[in-house]
């Protein structure tokens, strides 16, 4: 057994990123859980069926976007890497989780869960100032190459995932293993399962208008009057004065001071230029 440190970005009750760094162990005997396999891993439980034309792993994204779609029967050979069923604990909580979990367990599902972060040759270490999106579909890729070797190249292993970058990057890269979007999956493997292309329709539909959402406030309940780096070259120029914006919380509509930094008078804003000024307002909002 080899032991490495993981690093984890986890988010605290205030929604505050806390970085915390575990100990990881890997192994050599992680079970690959396919009825293909001739490396005497241990056959019980549940198998994945041999009886397939290519097994199909989902990215990280598509686990947590198009779990409904994978739960079609008609979708065999599912292999969910471990990788995958951690984003979609993290990002979509407990109810699509246990969703998944119950996917997996189910008997009349041809589909496994890999523990490709235990197995000490599928499992990668995030590089510096690799992203967590990035580092997760690196790993998924990584550990399809090992699963696809690890049956000896018997059966061809399909990666479907959302990311451009990961498409052109690895799609070539491997004889046997293919890297495509999850359109382009459902439109050649599957052209004729017409409730699944509805269904993927109806949630890219959903997703597009939430993203547009977020996009046009930037994530923020409000959209910004100037971006962050003018205000602060303004501050260092002069131009702009940088302060502490106190609105009366009993007249919250009119009334409000800004306490200049390194200065100590007050500024009153009143409702009238009140958007004028928040653009040379750079610091904290409180009540008061
Ligand atoms: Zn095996």
């Amino acid at each position: 057994m080899q032991r490495t440190e993981k690093v984890l970005q986890l988010r605290g009750q205030q929604g505050r990123s806390v970085r915390v760094v575990r100990e990881h162990y890997l192994r050599p005997d992680v079970p690959c859980r396919s009825g293909l396999c001739g490396a005497a891993c241990p056959r019980d439980g549940k198998l994945l069926s041999d009886d397939v034309t290519h097994y199909v792993v989902p990215d990280w994204k598509v686990a947590q976007d198009y779990l409904e779609i994978l739960e079609f029967p008609e979708l065999k050979g599912i292999i969910f890497m471990q990788t995958a069923c951690q984003a979609v604990q993290h990002q979509k909580g407990r109810r699509q989780y246990n969703k998944l979990r119950n996917l997996v367990k189910d008997a009349r599902h041809d589909c496994i869960v890999f523990a490709n972060e235990f197995h000490q040759h599928s499992y990668v270490p995030r590089e510096k100032g690799e992203s967590m999106e990035k580092w997760q579909t690196r790993s998924i890729y990584n550990a399809t190459v090992w699963y696809y070797n690890h049956c000896l190249g018997q059966m061809p292993l399909v990666m479907v995932t959302e990311d451009e970058d990961a498409i052109r990057r690895y799609g070539n890269e491997t004889e046997g293993v293919f890297v495509i979007s999850f359109k382009n999956y459902l439109d050649n493997f599957w052209p004729d399962l017409k409730a699944a292309h509805e269904l993927f329709e109806s949630i890219t539909q959903a997703r597009r208008e939430r993203e547009s959402e977020s996009q046009e406030n930037n994530g923020k309940e409000y959209p910004e009057h100037l971006p962050m780096e003018i205000l602060e070259a303004g501050v260092k120029s002069g131009r702009y004065i940088q302060g502490i914006l106190n609105v009366n919380k009993h007249r919250a509509q009119l009334e409000a001071f800004v306490r200049l930094q390194g200065v100590g008078s007050k500024e009153t804003v009143s409702r009238s230029h009140h958007s004028l000024s928040c653009q040379y307002i750079l610091g904290t909002l409180t009540l008061i």
